[in-house]
């Protein structure tokens, strides 16, 4: 079946889902997006995904006339037009179609996207042996520059991370901020256990506030494994004991070895693989949160 794709209150088949050339999302990386996930039919975390996506949207001064509520109904219509239960979406709202210009008045209405797939997990002998992760030298964007708080369609800063990153058959790229201290990747949130301690960057080092970060640390406090947010330099990571990394379709990521440095011997550590666990079980509990 073609999959059916959400534009503008419209769906189209895939092979016809089009927007103009004149989109400033093409032209400019102006505009934002969310990537959810459904289990089952029903999507996870549902609102605080509606809530970044319109505090992104606020960011950039880009005016989206619906609702909350009308927005989730459009996710859960793709759902159903596609028949889908297990599915990774994602909605993709741009400035719209405006002639040439940054201004945003050019584009007076914005451009709604909304695709889903039948999304089959990740092989399990990723988060059996965990995955090779690359500490790579482009930074993640100043906060002052393209905030990371915003989940912006501008995204090549952390494309070109990952391509340093892939150039040594890395799976993901490892940030730090300007200032130095370790930040995120270039899709996920890190982790790290020293001494039975889980540390992970503050929001403050100007990184995105995954919303599985943000579970994974809940499910970490009522496992009784304590968390730290801080300010903390690579050498820290790179005499982890454990290193994961944490996003909405890898659920908490076991990452193994960083560059040449093999974390615990190359096997996956035991709080990484509690935290997992603990997380999967609380899927019914977040999804009843809605
Ligand atoms: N950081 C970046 C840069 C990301 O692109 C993502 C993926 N959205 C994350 C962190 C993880 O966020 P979430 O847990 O909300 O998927």
């Amino acid at each position: 079946m073609d999959p059916l794709i959400y534009v503008n209150g419209k769906f189209y088949k895939k092979s016809e889902a089009v927007v103009s050339v004149f989109d400033h999302g093409l032209l400019y990386g102006d505009g934002i997006f969310e990537t959810l996930r459904s289990y089952r039919g029903q999507i996870l975390f549902l609102s605080r995904h509606l809530d970044r996506l319109l505090s992104s949207a606020a960011s950039i001064s880009l005016k989206i006339d619906l609702t909350p509520e009308q927005i989730g109904q459009i996710l859960y219509q793709t759902l159903e037009q596609n028949r889908l239960q297990d599915a990774y979406i994602r909605i993709s709202v741009t400035r719209g179609k405006g002639e040439i210009g940054l201004d945003p008045a050019l584009c007076p209405k914005p451009t709604l996207i909304v695709m889903a797939k039948t999304f089959r997990g990740h092989p399990k002998e990723l988060y059996q042996n965990g995955i090779h992760a690359s500490l790579v030298k482009v930074r993640r964007n100043a906060s002052q520059s393209i905030d990371p708080s915003i989940k912006s369609m501008n995204f090549l800063n952390n494309i070109l991370a990952m391509q340093e990153a892939m150039k040594s058959g890395a799976r993901e790229a490892l940030m730090l901020n300007p200032e130095g201290w370790v930040c995120e990747g270039s899709v996920s949130n890190i982790f790290w256990v020293q001494d039975e301690v889980v540390k992970t960057p503050d929001i403050g080092c100007g990184l995105l506030a995954g919303i599985t970060r943000e579970a994974v640390i809940k499910t970490a406090n009522l496992s009784g494994v304590l968390v730290e947010e801080g300010y903390f330099p690579p050498e820290d990571l790179l005499m982890a004991k454990e290193v994961f990394v944490t996003n909405t379709s890898y659920e908490v990521m076991p990452v193994t070895l960083i560059d040449q440095n093999r974390v615990m011997s190359g096997k996956v550590g035991k709080i990484t693989r509690l935290l997992l666990l603990e997380y999967r079980k609380k899927i019914p509990e977040f999804l009843a949160e809605g």
